[in-house]
């Protein structure tokens, strides 16, 4: 579903993507996870063609940004962005237009407006939403085109209980349908058990990455996974028997490229 190669994005001399190279199979669910300021928003921006970068994306063998891949593909980011003078309904009703949608989308649209409470605020405009609603409404937009390939930028955050639940569910049954997802998230267990795959970031680069199918068989779960990897690059001191575990996780995580220094 997805190829990145050797993907470089700098903001002066600063790295925020070090020649990362990763791959997404499809009908799965993959996480990014890794430190604050780990470069996951920007891996993001890249892959949806919202950067200059240097490297290479493909989304099932289309570059990035050719419109083929365009319609193929979702984003809800980090930050939402709301047209402040279209209500919730204009909202939706635009992603219709611009992606040409047939007319069972207006049904799809309140079903999804039901499901965040969003139903009885659809005369809202995007300058009033509070936070969790933009968010919520953002989410709505990215879903309504029912994308094979979407990308989440911590997409828990600012979302009441409520909505996390709900969102939750979303991803079982996105991943039940044949979805595939990436997922950048600092909650780890934001799909609870779904995950098929994890890249882990820091500084740039992807440092490690593993299959939850193999991380089973060691008896790990995804929090053990990620310390032992974070820990080590920050130079922790381990116990003998936390170097022991590490060495495992080390051997099963294959970083996939050569650091620039
Ligand atoms: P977080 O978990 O805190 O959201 P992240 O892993 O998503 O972090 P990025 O937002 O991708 O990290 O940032 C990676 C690096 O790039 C950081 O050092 C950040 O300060 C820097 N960066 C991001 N956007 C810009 C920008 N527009 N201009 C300059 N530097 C930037």
């Amino acid at each position: 579903m997805l190829k990145v190669n050797q993907v470089t994005k700098t903001y002066g001399d600063l790295k925020a993507n070090d020649n990362v190279s990763i791959e997404i199979e499809e009908n799965s669910v993959a996480l990014l996870v890794g430190p604050n300021g780990a470069g996951k928003s920007t891996l993001l921006k890249c892959i949806m063609g919202l950067l200059r970068y240097t490297g290479e994306i493909e989304i099932r063998g289309q570059r990035n940004k050719s419109t083929e891949a365009k319609r193929i593909m979702g984003y809800v980011p980090e930050i939402p962005h709301m047209y402040p003078l279209l209500t919730i309904a204009e909202h939706l009703e635009f992603t219709a237009r611009a992606y040409k949608l047939d007319d069972s989308w207006s049904e799809k649209a309140d079903f999804l407006l039901e499901r965040f409470e969003l139903a009885d605020k659809k005369d809202k405009l995007g300058g009033t939403l509070s936070k969790g609603m933009q968010q919520k409404l953002s989410i709505c937009v990215a879903l309504l085109p029912e994308p094979d390939f979407i990308l989440f930028d911590e997409p828990l955050i600012g979302l009441d209980p409520y909505a996390i639940k709900q969102l939750k569910n979303i991803f079982r049954e996105l991943a039940e349908k044949g979805h595939s997802l990436l997922i950048s998230t600092h909650i780890l267990d934001t799909v609870d058990q779904l995950w098929d795959q994890v890249f882990i970031m820091d500084h740039g680069k992807v440092v490690a990455n593993g299959k939850k199918a193999e991380l089973d068989q060691l008896g790990k779960t995804l929090e053990d996974f990620f310390f032992d990897v974070t820990d080590q690059q920050r130079g922790v001191v381990l116990t003998e028997t936390e170097l022991a575990a590490a060495a495992n996780s080390q051997q099963m995580s294959e970083p996939n490229q050569q650091s620039e220094k």
